[in-house]
């Protein structure tokens, strides 16, 4: 048993100011207000524990790409915790569809087998049902047509792991691909679309129950054609993620949306990929070249592709956006683990597991707990 006192404890639902928490093994198993029982140890001053981070949406970081398996889930374990991300959805993109499914499998294979770290809960396949109108950074050859039997094809390579499809609902045969996905128990995503809000609507009625990448790569919203941003902003049956990283997205449209959603309809993710948390210099990603310098990752054109963000620095932009510090830690915690029904993951309640980020006054990471065990801790840090 280990009591860690802290002059802020946030659950993140309630803020214990002070607070404490007890650990036994790799759970929590006590939390309370004000002054901890006998023999706790007392966090440095000025640090607020909040529940380890939770990535549902990136490709990869430190110079690897998930699509790589196993050697780079096993640097996105390592690193991951120096940015408070304690577990994650290793996310695919687009790739031609034989290459897609042995991806996924592999992936699948690398994601159940636990190393210490940051934890692949899952897998988020980014496509390929994607519109080409609104592709981005994909490859056209790479985009597929959607069909109920392509979609049972991604679900049986993913072997019981695919919790999340992101795909373009309005494309002929989406809805099938939606129902089928959705009765699986897969969180399915709308982007890289060009859906009316009409069409959103009736993906809800499908089963679709989130917008991927809020705002970015989909119809926007017009007040004559509300869209899908239209349908995100308005349907309460909808969740959203956005890429907090003040380049994908302008501070007022993030207050915009955090307003509409409100911090538990709505995640942070990074949409990070390989050059993240990595040297400025040329990735190799999707098959194509992408220049990251400046905290952008773009194509020779100039298009997004993917992010450089860390999900502590997209909490850090929510807060300087206006948004309170504590529903910005909501958003990157306990929203995605509830989206993803993780329910010992994303609190510090008692019976979850002891995965507690330690936040300096500035909103950086000073030390990462994983199972009740420091994994990592900033150089001095205390
Ligand atoms: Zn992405």
């Amino acid at each position: 048993m280990l009591t860690i006192a802290a002059e802020r404890v946030w659950t993140p639902e309630t803020a214990l100011e002070p607070g404490w928490l007890t650990l036994e093994q790799d759970r929590i198993v006590a939390v309370g207000a004000g002054s901890p029982p006998p023999g706790a140890v007392r966090a440095e001053s000025g640090l607020t524990l909040v529940p380890g981070l939770v990535d549902i949406h990136i490709h990869g970081s430190f110079g690897h790409d998930v699509q790589q398996g196993v050697e780079a889930l096993a640097a996105m374990a390592a690193g991951l915790p120096r940015f408070g991300c304690t577990a994650y959805l290793p996310t695919t993109i687009p790739a031609p569809w034989e290459e897609t499914l042995q991806t996924v499998a592999r992936l699948a294979d690398a994601a159940a087998r636990p190393r210490p770290g940051a934890r692949p809960v899952g897998l988020h396949l980014e496509g390929p049902f994607l519109n080409p109108v609104f592709r981005g950074m994909h490859l056209p050859a790479n985009l597929v047509m959607p069909n109920a039997e392509l979609a049972r094809a991604l679900l049986e390579a993913g072997g019981g792991l695919v919790r999340t499809v992101t795909l373009a609902p309005e494309l002929p045969g989406g809805m099938d691909a939606v129902r089928v996905l959705a009765a699986a128990g897969v969180l399915v995503g709308m982007a890289h679309s060009d859906a009316s809000y009409e069409a959103a609507l009736a993906a809800l009625g499908a089963g679709a129950r989130h917008v991927t990448h809020c705002y970015s790569a989909m119809r926007g919203l017009h007040h004559r054609d509300p869209g899908l941003v239209g349908a995100a902003l308005d349907l309460d049956g909808l969740s959203a993620e956005v890429i907090a990283d003040g380049i994908h997205v302008h501070h007022p449209a993030l207050r915009v949306l955090w307003r509409a959603k409100g911090w538990r309809r709505l995640a942070l993710i990074t949409d990070a990929m390989p050059g993240a948390a990595a040297p400025d210099g040329v990735y190799r990603f999707g098959g194509q070249d992408v220049h990251v310098g400046d905290g952008r990752a773009r194509l020779a054109d100039g298009t997004l592709a993917g992010s450089v963000l860390t999900l502590d620095a997209a909490m850090r932009t929510m807060v300087a956006a206006g948004v309170p510090p504590r529903e910005a830690v909501g958003m990157a915690t306990r929203t995605p683990a509830t989206l993803l029904g993780l329910r010992d993951q994303g609190h510090l309640e008692p019976g979850a597991r002891a995965d507690i980020v330690a936040l300096d006054p500035e909103f950086r990471v000073a030390w990462t707990m994983i199972g009740g065990e420091v994994f990592y801790r900033r150089p001095g840090a205390a």
